[in-house]
């Protein structure tokens, strides 16, 4: 008997061993984990397949098995072994992906097992009123039979502490019985009924099938509802006894999101997965929902992995949202990946966003996803009045023309909210000397150094170097030092000054180290005060706040000239997310767009006909470009201290596969071509651009060079296969 083992190195195939001295053939079960010896080191491997025997000679045996019973099951491990094809990625590193660090490190399920308090056959013939004269026993007592069994913790979460469940189990009406772990107790929240749906709602609602294989794409205006149809779908699968799977972006994961959807469902187990959680609690959530345990899933990327026995809809917010595709290591779409978990399980997903990928949206315009749309906003709220304020030739005050800081002033005394949107964080984005012309670069990035005048350094925002900030110039000493440009902490200054009777809120990732944090800065605006918020696109999504009425984009240009053909997509996703926070209660919202190109056609049809026009617009030039979503797209990328090995990786790749599928107008080759961020962590980044007509051929073409690349690598160089690549950078 052989195990066949998935292990977490990057090398492209399953690794033979015998079964752990002692064990019973009889409970080998792919699924479970083992303890293995791996060169020096000692490793958790997860069994993919029990085999009669092996080609290899001289298997060592596993140390031990971890767990008695499977963790993932049979749809999961097919799952990743799909996505282990379609990305070329090694199937262990996969099943590391999809593992919480906790259980990564080996560390048994069991270690969280729980004691859950059951109903006997008395206690549940009892009718809801029983108990009356002891309150807690009664509210525990219809706790019971409305919900069923509850674990310990989530008990004590509720204030039903082992006294009440003692009274109940004297009384010969409950028991304890040991049982999986329940996902972590989340903050304690008022349930709020649902809103009556609007006549768009119902219909899309309806329109997504209860059951069987079904992709939907919700394209709905900011502040439409689409949440709320979410919430309406979720519950529909849960009273199917059904889990439902809610992926967020990562910064989407927000306490206020929680609450939202705990105060909707407080009868059903949520397990939230996120980055933000301790090893231990992350674990218990996973596998709360691996067992079945937990009825609803949120998660960030990630999340698509979590074995889900009962999986019954699959909801993907902000679908647009870069952080869905994984950018190092595995190179997945979690997006990508939920339609195919979604045909694997027989159920319906759905994409929702107020600014669907060109990606989603040929999809829909294509038939091969149900295009849905919500075109008006919810409840009272009407869009935002959007206006241009050309900046070219103007007397600007810290980046700001004159008319833009009346209008926060007028809203701020009229007892309104403004929101500013600056793409950049710190103080500067460079620093010069007006002396010798020196400039603060990285030493190991083709990039400028950030300085960050409340940490007093300078840093690089693509490898994290720090130095100290300098106050005269390295090179010439000269004391003429300059910082260029403005980012979110020297605006933070400028404009608490110009408004000094309101608290400005300054929100992006140096002030915000956790999602507490962001909660916290953010409660004096959703207490409804008059206050400027200020910040990077962190203020762009997921937040309703009903008193802002006035949205400043201090730069729109940003994605209007850059050499990655998705950067227009990415800054029209942008703009119309921030501008969508505008107006989003019973107040009429102003947008005002600071551009220097306010004639730019892009920019126009943005702002006068809205995203939906704008990406139509987007699709027609790639397909005349022959570029995603139109073409299948890969990228070949290496790394190296020494560029020319990194190129000639790359050649030598792009002569192995033209010598298979020379270049036609199918399939076309680009490259080798250096990265837009040429050098990061001192390493030189290339790339080899590969399009498609057919997917198909693609991935076999891309499976070749794996096996290829494999045999080939230089072992300085760092080589990876970006499939459905999303940035070039
Ligand atoms: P989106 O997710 O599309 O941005 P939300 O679901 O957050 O929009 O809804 C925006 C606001 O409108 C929220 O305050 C929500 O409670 C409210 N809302 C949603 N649907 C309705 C409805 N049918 N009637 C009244 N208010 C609604
Ligand atoms: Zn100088
Ligand atoms: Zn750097």
């Amino acid at each position: 008997m052989v195990l066949r083992l998935a292990i977490p190195v990057p090398l492209r195939r399953l690794f033979d061993y015998l079964p752990p001295a002692g064990l019973n053939p009889a409970n080998l079960q792919p699924g479970q984990r083992f303890q293995v010896p791996f060169g020096k080191r000692d490793l958790v491997a997860v069994l993919v397949e029990v085999a009669g025997d092996s080609p290899h000679a001289e298997l060592k045996p596993a140390t031990a098995c971890i767990d008695p019973t499977p963790i993932f099951d049979a749809r999961s491990r097919h799952f990743l072994q799909w996505a282990a094809d379609y990305y070329q990625a090694p199937i262990g590193e996969l099943y590391a992906a999809a593992l919480p660090v906790a259980l990564r490190r080996g560390k048994p399920a069991d270690h969280w097992a729980e004691q859950w308090l059951e109903l006997t056959t008395e206690g549940k013939g009892l009718p809801e009123t029983a108990l009356a004269r002891a309150k807690k026993q009664q509210a525990l007592l219809q706790l019971l039979l409305s919900s069923g069994r509850q674990s310990r913790t989530a008990l004590n979460a509720r204030g039903l502490n082992s006294s009440v469940c003692k009274a109940l189990i004297e009384r010969n009406l409950a028991h304890w019985v040991a049982g999986p772990t329940a996902p972590p107790p989340l903050e304690e929240v008022e349930p709020r009924p649902a809103p009556e749906l609007n006549d768009e709602q119902r219909h899309v609602i309806d329109s997504v099938p209860a059951t069987g294989f079904s992709a939907s794409l919700l394209e709905g205006t900011t502040g439409s509802g689409k949440t709320e149809v979410y919430l309406r779908l979720m519950e529909r699968a849960l009273r199917d006894g059904k889990q439902a799977l809610l992926l967020v972006p990562e910064i989407g994961l927000t306490p206020q999101t929680l609450r939202r959807i705990a105060a909707r469902f407080p009868d059903f187990r949520i397990a939230a997965l996120h980055s933000g959680l301790a090893d231990g609690e992350r674990a218990r959530a996973w596998l709360s929902a691996a067992s079945g345990v937990a009825d609803i899933v949120i998660g960030t990327r990630s999340a698509i992995f979590t074995p889900l026995p009962r999986l019954g809809i699959i909801l993907i917010d902000e679908e647009h949202d870069g952080s869905f595709k994984q950018q190092d290591g595995v190179r997945y779409s979690a997006r990508d990946l939920s339609l195919v978990l979604a045909k694997n399980a027989d159920i319906p997903v759905l994409l929702g966003s107020a600014t669907p990928s060109l990606e989603s949206l040929h999809n829909a315009l294509s038939g091969r996803y149900q295009h849905l749309r919500l075109r008006h906003r919810a409840g009272n709220a009407k869009p935002p009045q959007i206006s241009v304020v050309p900046i070219l030739h103007q007397q600007l005050q810290e980046g700001f023309a004159p008319q833009v800081l009346r209008h926060i002033g007028e809203t701020l005394a009229r007892g309104e909210q403004a929101l500013v949107f600056i793409n950049r964080r710190g103080y500067s984005p460079a620093l010069t000397c007006d002396d010798c012309g020196w400039l603060a670069d990285c030493p190991h990035c083709s990039a400028k150094l950030t300085l960050h005048r409340r940490q007093r350094h300078l840093r690089c925002h693509h490898c994290d170097y720090r130095m100290r900030e300098v106050h005269s110039c390295p090179q010439c000493h000269s004391r003429n030092l300059n910082a260029l440009g403005a980012g979110t902490e020297r605006s933070e200054d400028f404009l608490t000054h110009s408004f000094r009777d309101f608290p400005v809120i300054r929100v992006d990732r140096d002030t915000t180290a956790s999602k507490q944090a962001l909660d916290k800065l953010l409660e004096p605006a959703r207490n409804g005060e008059p206050c400027l918020l200020l910040g990077t696109q962190m203020l762009a999504k997921g937040h309703h706040l009903p008193k802002v009425t006035l949205v400043v984009i201090q730069d729109a240009d940003g994605g209007l000239f850059s050499a990655d053909f998705r950067a227009p997509e990415r800054m029209g996703q942008l703009l119309e997310q921030v501008a969508g926070r505008a107006g989003r209660g019973d107040l009429l919202g102003h947008v005002l767009v600071q551009s220097r190109y306010p004639e730019h056609p892009l920019l126009q049809l943005l702002l006068n006909k809205g995203y939906g026009a704008f990406a139509r617009q987007l699709m027609d030039e790639r397909k005349i470009a022959q570029l995603p979503p139109l073409r299948a797209m890969a990228l070949v990328r290496a790394e190296c201290e020494e560029p020319r090995w990194a190129e000639e990786f790359l050649a030598n790749a792009r002569d192995y596969l033209q010598a298979l599928a020379p270049p036609s107008p199918e399939l076309q080759y680009l490259g080798p071509v250096p990265a837009l961020l040429e050098r990061k962590s001192g390493r030189f980044r290339f790339y080899l651009q590969i399009t498609a007509e057919k997917r198909g051929l693609l991935q076999k073409l891309l499976a070749q060079l794996s096996q290829w690349a494999e045999g080939n690598r230089n072992r300085r160089l760092r080589w990876a296969i970006d499939m459905d690549a999303q940035e070039l950078s």
